[in-house]
């Protein structure tokens, strides 16, 4: 059976990597001349790599090491040390850190909290738990129901200091969605407080050794093009062709340099495209159905990815950092955190610009002007002085719609990924899955698809049983 995907993102090649799993030809349409969507990475004309995303990998996201497992690939995680370091805007180029020991879960947690003294005081983290109680005694379907509130709702609902917020959540927020508490929903700082409390390495944390298209959706390719798959660049899908029962009869291609548009047919179809262009897709005739008019209610989020290269070492922090600065959210030293990237004698800085709405639609310059200023209270040993380390060169990566922004009440909005088009499977971050929008979410939303094509189109008995474990954590989990 062929099975056409839109999108090569690591929900598309995931989903085409199980597919082959299952004894089943892919073929995977990518419209751009990269792969990799929101973790594709270009090189210069220097033979530097720059980025979509500074892109970090945690211990919790168990289906994302599974493939890299699965691909022999996991030397290519290189694990930091088991801590979240903090920058402290009050005493600029001085950080706080929360040290996790090597003591099972959740204790390793609460030893990481309890030990920072810098950013919380102890009736915070009293107040702080407290107010994790009904998370604790209820669990998952708590977590859910508390999506009708934004974060900062919850903590003052709490109780919690608003001092707790500043201090630690605002970073948190802007790191996971790119967006401040008072509009993050919940359900996103639950979920992730849930998995980093629950599970010892949870927050541990890991870069990759490379650029991701060449270090991790390369070799997913090779995977399946080996075992009868195909990847397609430059293969922009123009329009879902319908059957007059609604079904898909083909993807409309463009036809790209004055070549001609083509029909490509499959028996089955799968849109791993981002919401936005989705919506945009939708055939008249699908649009009166209540499972996509939900996807009106999903929006990427803006967000702006900038690389700084300067003349001399500016840190030798080999970890992420949470920049708490107002402009920027988290940044690292890539030239001590990445083993393709390292240089001993020179700094990359690949930073986070969150949130970006204002800043969007500024030219490169303005931005990194700005960022800039920022790094006179980062590494004031280095800017605010009469020789300020020198800006060599710069990358500014802006993306206007990124993951889904996830506000309260979004959690309704998220399709599942089989749809009510017989033929017709989605796949994505966006879709519902239990990590959000995350390379996790991404990579185990393929893998339900497979596993809903596999379990409703099989072609031997075995087949479903192909496609190894789902890890996602149960519903009735506890929290905390
Ligand atoms: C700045 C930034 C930092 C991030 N940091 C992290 C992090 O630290 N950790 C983490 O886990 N996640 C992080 N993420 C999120 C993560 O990158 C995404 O959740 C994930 O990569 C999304 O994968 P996807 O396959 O669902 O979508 P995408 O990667 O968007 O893939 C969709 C693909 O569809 C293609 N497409 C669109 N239209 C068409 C068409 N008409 N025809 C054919 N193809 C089409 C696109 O070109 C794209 O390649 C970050 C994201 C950004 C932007």
């Amino acid at each position: 059976m062929r099975v056409a995907i839109a999108g090569a993102g690591l929900a598309g090649l995931s989903c085409a990597k199980y597919l082959t799993d299952a004894g089943y030809t892919p073929i995977v349409l990518e419209r751009r001349d990269v792969l990799g969507g929101k973790v594709a990475a270009w090189k210069d004309a220097d033979g530097d790599w720059y980025e979509t995303g500074l892109h970090i990998f945690f211990g919790a996201y168990p289906n994302m090491l599974q493939l890299f497992q699965e691909l022999g690939i996991e030397d290519r995680l290189q694990w930091k040390e088991h801590t979240m370091i903090f920058n402290q805007p009050d005493a600029p180029g001085t950080y706080s850190r929360f040290d996790f020991p090597d003591i099972p879960a959740p204790f390793n947690g609460v030893a990481a909290i309890l030990g920072n003294n810098d950013m919380l005081t102890w009736p915070e983290k009293i107040q702080f738990g407290l107010g994790l109680i009904p998370a604790m005694i209820k669990g998952q379907k708590y977590v859910e129901e508390m999506d009708k509130y934004s974060w900062s709702d919850w903590l003052k609902n709490h109780n919690i200091p608003l001092r707790v917020e500043k201090e630690v959540f605002i970073a948190m927020s802007k790191a996971l969605n790119f967006i401040n508490p008072n509009e993050i929903s919940s359900t996103v700082l639950l979920t992730a407080l849930n998995r980093f409390l629950q599970e010892k390495n949870g927050s541990k944390m890991a870069f990759l050794d490379g650029s991701p298209t060449e270090r991790l959706c390369q070799p997913i390719v090779d995977y399946i093009t080996a075992r009868g798959g195909e990847v397609r660049l430059n293969a922009p899908v123009k329009e879902f062709l319908l059957n007059e029962d609604g079904t898909v009869k083909g993807f409309l291609m463009r036809g790209l340099d004055g070549a001609a548009d083509e029909i490509l047919t499959a028996d089955i179809y799968v849109s791993a495209m981002p919401v936005d262009p989705l919506k945009v897709m939708l055939p008249e005739q699908w649009k009166q159905m209540e499972f996509f008019q939900k996807l009106e209610g999903l929006e990427g989020v803006p967000v702006i990815n900038l690389h700084l290269w300067f003349d001399r070492k500016l840190t030798d922090i080999d970890h992420l950092l949470f920049s708490r600065s107002h402009l920027l959210s988290v940044y690292a030293d890539m030239s001590n955190t990445c083993r393709e990237y390292a240089n001993p004698d020179r700094s990359m800085l690949e930073l986070v610009l969150a949130p970006a709405q204002d800043w969007i639609s500024k030219s490169d310059a303005e931005i990194v002007a700005a960022t800039m200023e920022e790094l006179k209270k980062l590494f004031p040993d280095h800017f605010a002085t009469d020789n300020p380390a020198k800006l060599l060169k710069y990358h500014v990566v802006k993306t206007p719609r990124s993951v889904y922004k996830a506000t309260p009440g979004r959690q309704a909005h998220r399709p599942s990924q089989k749809t009510p088009i017989a033929n017709f499977y989605l796949a994505g971050d966006f879709t519902m899955q239990r990590y959000l929008a995350s390379m996790e979410g991404a990579t185990l939303s393929g893998k339900l698809t497979a596993q809903a094509i596999a379990e409703a189109h099989p072609q031997t008995e075995s087949q479903a049983t192909k496609i190894p474990t789902i890890s996602q954590p149960a519903t009735n989990a506890a929290t905390v």
